[in-house]
């Protein structure tokens, strides 16, 4: 067939055909349109702390941060970067070479693929995944290989299998691409599951790139970052953000840390996507990451308590519920509720009750997987979370 027989060529090339527009701006637009209580795209219906908002305010005015900041990140912000890493987790990381500033982690996401991925090459992603993974893999040219994190009923929480991590590495595999607190299902990967996927990387010399954007939001275990394990320092790229960790998502201040070559490797994307972005904001972060241990446990603690209250209301309206050991995400299956398609439950629940809810298929290659499991986020205040909770008891059978 000649192009002409084929009609016009579409605008949006081959790499991006199959990602449409993402689900948060969809549901976030149905929540609008509906009036409902929005329960689907992750992020907080309070700012972060007063202190912080203060800081920024400075920044502005004192003139920091308004015209292009360094390339790697204002040093404030990068010093406190490794500070961060040495005094959580004992990861030691020279501020100079080995930290990069990113706007939010979505881009030191894109920046790692696009750097370390040539086309062809497998990358391995935990199922359900992040939608940009599946899309900023798609533009690197790698072939994303998934591996499903397979709910337990009787557990009430996501599993992974790592003999089916061992078995999906080929030799075409460039790298894992981990997630841990894991959005959406909540699971918080253990010390011993980490040590077995670090062996497997060492042992087929593996890169991984891990997103720990929820690692102060961990409810039950520890997060224990990948990096720090055994070989793994020189082989992992650890992405963080400051939109989960202070409740500032609009700001997109994320960073990474890794050896020199590796942040070197990335800076080369990264400096063709944005070069800088969040200049003022970047001061501001610097200042929240030194908060005391007050504010990153009283985080916790109020969203452990929010997570409680939502999954409680959830599991009242007939919801079977994945109680998350981590994130401000609470994963359910809505089969005890007589429906088994998430797109068409979450599609209608607003006019149902007032609420939106993300479906997991989106988050799924194979799609029938997560075709019965809604996520309801619960970074909200208390009263909208009683509110939902009220409204989703229509649905009780
Ligand atoms: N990774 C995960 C797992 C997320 O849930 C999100 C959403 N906030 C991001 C990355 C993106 O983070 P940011 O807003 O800092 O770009
Ligand atoms: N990370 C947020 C979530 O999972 C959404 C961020 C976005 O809209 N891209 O809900």
């Amino acid at each position: 067939m000649t192009p002409r027989e084929e009609g016009p060529r579409p605008l949006l090339n081959r790499r991006l055909a199959a990602f449409g527009t993402t689900i948060f701006a969809e549901m976030s637009a149905l929540a609008v349109r509906t009036e409902s209580i929005n329960l689907g795209q992750g992020f907080p219906d309070t700012d972060g702390p007063e202190e912080i908002r203060e800081a920024a305010v400075r920044a502005l005015r004192d003139g920091r941060g308004n015209q292009y900041p360094p390339g790697p990140g204002v040093p404030e912000l990068r010093s406190a970067i490794t500070d961060h890493q040495q005094g959580r987790y004992g990861l030691a990381y020279d501020p100079d070479t080995e930290v990069l500033v990113t706007a939010g982690a979505t881009e030191a996401i894109a920046a790692s693929l696009l750097a370390l991925v040539e086309p062809g090459d497998e990358v391995i992603a935990l199922e359900p995944y992040y939608d940009s993974y599946a899309a900023c893999i798609a533009m690197a040219g790698g072939t994303r290989v998934p591996v499903t994190l397979r709910p337990s009923p009787s557990s009430g929480t996501y599993t992974l299998d790592l003999d089916e991590l061992r078995d999906a590495v080929t030799d075409r595999t460039r790298l894992i691409l981990l997630n841990t607190p894991h959005n959406p299902t909540g699971t918080v990967l253990s010390r011993d599951e980490l040590a077995v996927i670090a062996e497997l990387a060492v042992e087929r010399d593996l890169l991984v790139i891990t997103d720990e954007v929820y690692e102060h939001l961990v409810f039950e275990g520890e997060h224990v970052p990948i990096a720090s394990f055994p070989g793994m320092r020189e082989r992992t790229v650890s992405i963080s953000s400051a939109g989960k960790t202070f409740s500032f998502t609009g700001w997109k201040v994320g960073w990474l840390t890794g050896s020199p070559e590796l942040v070197t490797a990335v800076r080369s994307a990264k400096q063709f996507l944005t070069y800088v972005a969040s200049g003022p904001f970047q001061y501001a972060i610097a200042e929240a990451l030194r908060l005391p241990d007050t504010y990153f446990d009283g985080l916790r603690d109020d969203l452990r308590a929010k997570r409680d209250l939502l999954s409680t209301g959830l599991a009242a309206a007939g919801f079977e519920v994945y109680r998350p050991s981590g994130t401000y995400f609470v994963t359910t299956d809505i089969r005890p509720l007589g429906e088994s398609d998430g797109f068409a439950f979450c599609r209608a629940l607003p006019e149902r009750c007032g609420v939106v809810a993300i479906p997991n298929a989106v988050f799924y290659d194979h799609r029938e997987q997560g075709a019965p499991f809604v996520r309801f986020a619960f970074c909200k205040r208390e009263p909208i979370l009683q509110e939902a909770v009220t409204r989703l008891k229509a649905l009780a059978p």
